[in-house]
This record gives structure tokens, C-alpha cells and sequence, in this order.
């Protein structure tokens, strides 16, 4: 069965091997048990396991250095502030951006498109404009421009998708015009894990003197993020979908895109100066950062981050596109499994439905052995109307996932199948 199984390994560039199963063992929970079965743990699109790099380093800082940052002139804070400050540098480097200036930190990706629609959008969209998402968006991606449309007046057209799940480029094209003000895509799907063509839809867009959003958010974890390559003139990504701690994001925005946007939520660290007549504001990225900010979990992200890079993001692709293919051929070889989704350039989620047999009830059976899956319309109920299924059930791989637990999966349809066919 596993005659198409590469060894857990892999080279480096200088020629040092990355054995995978080592770096598995870093993370504790995966060594769980669920009645009585190994944990296999499938659902990294949802939230992904931390390393013990992570965990220990916010434990570390909790427990020896924690301070609230910018407002103390006494060591702590001042020591705070510096490693928060250099993770925001650490941020900017991995998404290859200008200067740490560009990267604001949120509460998630979610936050991170709110605040763009928010702020950015409400004082630049207007009547009549024209706003283009892509039918694979996240409801992430799709609720905070349509409030905006609605208030404004404003019209979202879609980028339709073809059977393999692919956008039509052809048909964005078309809908592109002088009328067209934002384009918000993401750069890989999490309900069926399209890549998109991310930078040609940004230079699509900028040509006809469109904004550009690119949700990263089942991006940044599985491959090398270049910013200033797409194009965009806003990123936003999820720290707890990158092996960091949940309750923080990133919104990485061009100096030039985010000096134009005027502040979103406002209170206590973004002003320059306040009095009851009239308030003016910090510049970017501390007028989007209003209130005392997750601190440690910016530390966490701080460590995720060079988990990462120690790791290396090639690497991470590489061993993610092999248990996707290994998944692939195990999956679909189950003859009552539909995959839905199978563009050329894919990240490692497998989204299928099962032949007379509910999303919800697969999951349930693959969960009595100790696969853990997302059942469901995964928020994004225009991509599941597109395929003409109410949900599927998904597994998503990180590179911490092994070819056994690809076969486990693979097994555990079977019996899905067996058990709605009997
Ligand atoms: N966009 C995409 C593509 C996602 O997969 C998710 C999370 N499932 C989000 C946005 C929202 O992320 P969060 O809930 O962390 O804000």
C-alpha cells in the first residue's frame, strides 16, 4: 500500500537532513490517545497544534518577563516592548514586507478584513463602485464587504470557479473595469484547497487601478508568503493556523495603503494627542493596534515563526504535497468518495463528500478511530452551493502528519463505506 511512500526525510539545501518524525515529536498533544487510538490529527485548516518552542517560550514569558508593552518606563515594560516590537520586525521578514511598519497586529484574520472593510473601505468605496471576491472566499472574505456594499450602495460581482475548483481568469478579467475599486481573494482555500493565482489577480487588479486584499490565512503556515511579489496592497493571516497561539493575526498593508486608511477601532495607544474638541492619531501600524494588545501571544507567534524557518518552508511544502498526493490516491481509489476540488496547484486538503452517507456521520466514524476531521460547510456556503453539496467532510494535513496517518484515514472511509452500505 505504501509503495509510493518517501522515507520521513528530506535534505536541506546544505545538505542536512530534516527528519520529520523528530520534528513530530515536538508537539505533545499529538502524541494523545483517543479512546484508546492514536490521535490523527487532520484538521490543520481549522487551528494547528504548538510545538513545545511556542508553548514554552509564552510560558517562559508569562512566568519570568511579562509586562504590557508601550506605556511603562520601568525594565519590564521596556524589555516587553523591545521583544514585542522585534516580532512585528520578525513578521515583516517573513512575509518579505518593506518594513515592520506594514504589519498591525489583530485579533485574526477575520479581524484583519473587518478592519480593512471598516476603515479602508468606508471611506473609499462608494456609490455604484464595484467590489470583486472570488466564489471560493471564506465567509471571512465575503460578510465584511457586503455590510460595506449594503451601507454603501456598492456591488460585489464574483469570480466564478470551474469543476476542478479553479478560478475562472478569463471571466475576472471581464469583470474587471474602471468601476472596480477592491479585489479580496484568498490565497488558498481552506474548504477545498485551491491555490490561487494570487499575484496575476493583483497585477490584474492594479492594471485597472483596484485595491487589493489577499486573505492569507491558509497560506502562511504551508508556504513561503512574498508580499511585495503578489502585489497586494493588504494581507491579513491567522497566528493560530501558523502553530502560534489563537486570539491574534496579522494585517500586513502597504506603507502607501495603510497611511491613506483612517483608524477602526480607537480608544487607549493609537493618538498622538487627544482633547474633547479634537483627537489626531499615531501613524500606522499603531493607530490599528487601539487597547492593550495580546502581548504573550505575540511572543508566541514570535516563537512560531521561527519554528517555521528552522523548519523551512520549503520543506514544508514539499512534505505537505507528498502526504496530499499519498492522500489523494489512497482517497480516491474509495469508489463511493467524491473529491471536490482538484486544481493542479492544491494545498493538502482533501474535501469529499461519501455516497449515501452524511459529512457529519464520516467524521463521527473516522473520530471512533482516532481521526480527527472537519465535517461541515467549512464558512463557506457559496463554495458548497458552487459544488451543489450542503457540506463535506475535510481532512488537512500539516507536515507533522505522517503517510500512516494518511492510511488511517484512507481505512476509516472504508468502513464509513461498509457501514452506510450494509
Ligand atoms: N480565511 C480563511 C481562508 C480561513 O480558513 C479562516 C479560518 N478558517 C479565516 C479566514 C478566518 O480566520 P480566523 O477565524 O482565525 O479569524
Amino acid at each position: 500500500m505504501r509503495a509510493m511512500v518517501k522515507a520521513n526525510e528530506m535534505k536541506t539545501i546544505t545538505g542536512q537532513k530534516v527528519d520529520f518524525s523528530k520534528i513530530r515529536d515536538q508537539f505533545p498533544v499529538l502524541a494523545s490517545t483517543v479512546r484508546g487510538k492514536p490521535l490523527a490529527y487532520l484538521d490543520n485548516a481549522a487551528t494547528t497544534q504548538k510545538p513545545w518552542a511556542v508553548i514554552d517560550k509564552m510560558r517562559d514569558f508569562d512566568s519570568r518577563e511579562y509586562a504590557t508593552v508601550r506605556r511603562g518606563a520601568y525594565r519590564f515594560a521596556e524589555q516587553a516592548t523591545h521583544e514585542f516590537e522585534e516580532v512585528r520586525a520578525k513578521v515583516a521578514l517573513f512575509l518579505k514586507a518593506s518594513s515592520p511598519e506594514e504589519i498591525v497586529f489583530t485579533s485574526g484574520a477575520t479581524m484583519g478584513v473587518n478592519l480593512v472593510a471598516g476603515s479602508w473601505g468606508r471611506k473609499f468605496i462608494g456609490e455604484g463602485d464595484e467590489i470583486i471576491l472570488s466564489h471560493l472566499e471564506h465567509h471571512a472574505n465575503i460578510l465584511p464587504w457586503q455590510m460595506l456594499a449594503q451601507e454603501k450602495g456598492a456591488v460585489i460581482k464574483v469570480i466564478p470557479v470551474n469543476d476542478a475548483g479553479e478560478l475562472d481568469m478569463e471571466e475576472y478579467g471581464r469583470l474587471l473595469s474602471s468601476r472596480t475599486k477592491l479585489v479580496a481573494v484568498n490565497h488558498v482555500a481552506n474548504s477545498i484547497g485551491t491555490i490561487n493565482p494570487v499575484q496575476t489577480i493583483c497585477q490584474m487588479a492594479k492594471a485597472a487601478g483596484a485595491v487589493t486584499l489577499v486573505d492569507g490565512a491558509q497560506a502562511a503556515p504551508h508556504m513561503k508568503i512574498d508580499v511585495r511579489e503578489i502585489g497586494c496592497d493588504f494581507y491579513v493571516l491567522s497566528a493560530h493556523k501558523m502553530y502560534g497561539p489563537s486570539g491574534l493575526g496579522v494585517l500586513y498593508g502597504r506603507k502607501e495603503a495603510l497611511e491613506r486608511t483612517p483608524p477602526f477601532l480607537t480608544g487607549g495607544d493609537m493618538i498622538e494627542r487627544v482633547t474633547f474638541e479634537k483627537s489626531t492619531f499615531a501613524k500606522p501600524p499603531h493607530r490599528f493596534e487601539a487597547g492593550t494588545p495580546p502581548v504573550t501571544q505575540v511572543i508566541g507567534l514570535g516563537a512560531a515563526i521561527d519554528f517555521l524557518s528552522s523548519v523551512g518552508m520549503d520543506h514544508i511544502e514539499q512534505q505537505e504535497k507528498k502526504l496530499l498526493d499519498y492522500a489523494t490516491e489512497l482517497v480516491s481509489r474509495i469508489e463511493t468518495v467524491n473529491i471536490i476540488g482538484a486544481a493542479r496547484d492544491k494545498a493538502a486538503i482533501i474535501s469529499f463528500t461519501l455516497a449515501d452517507a452524511h459529512p457529519h456521520d464520516v467524521a463521527t466514524i473516522l473520530d471512533s478511530e482516532g481521526v480527527a476531521v472537519r465535517a461541515g460547510h467549512h464558512c463557506a456556503q457559496p463554495t458548497m452551493d458552487r459544488f451543489c453539496v450542503p457540506a463535506t467532510t475535510r481532512a488537512s494535513f500539516s507536515f507533522y502528519n505522517t503517510f500512516e496517518e494518511v492510511e488511517r484515514l484512507a481505512e476509516g472511509i472504508k468502513q464509513a463505506t461498509d457501514l452506510f452500505r450494509g
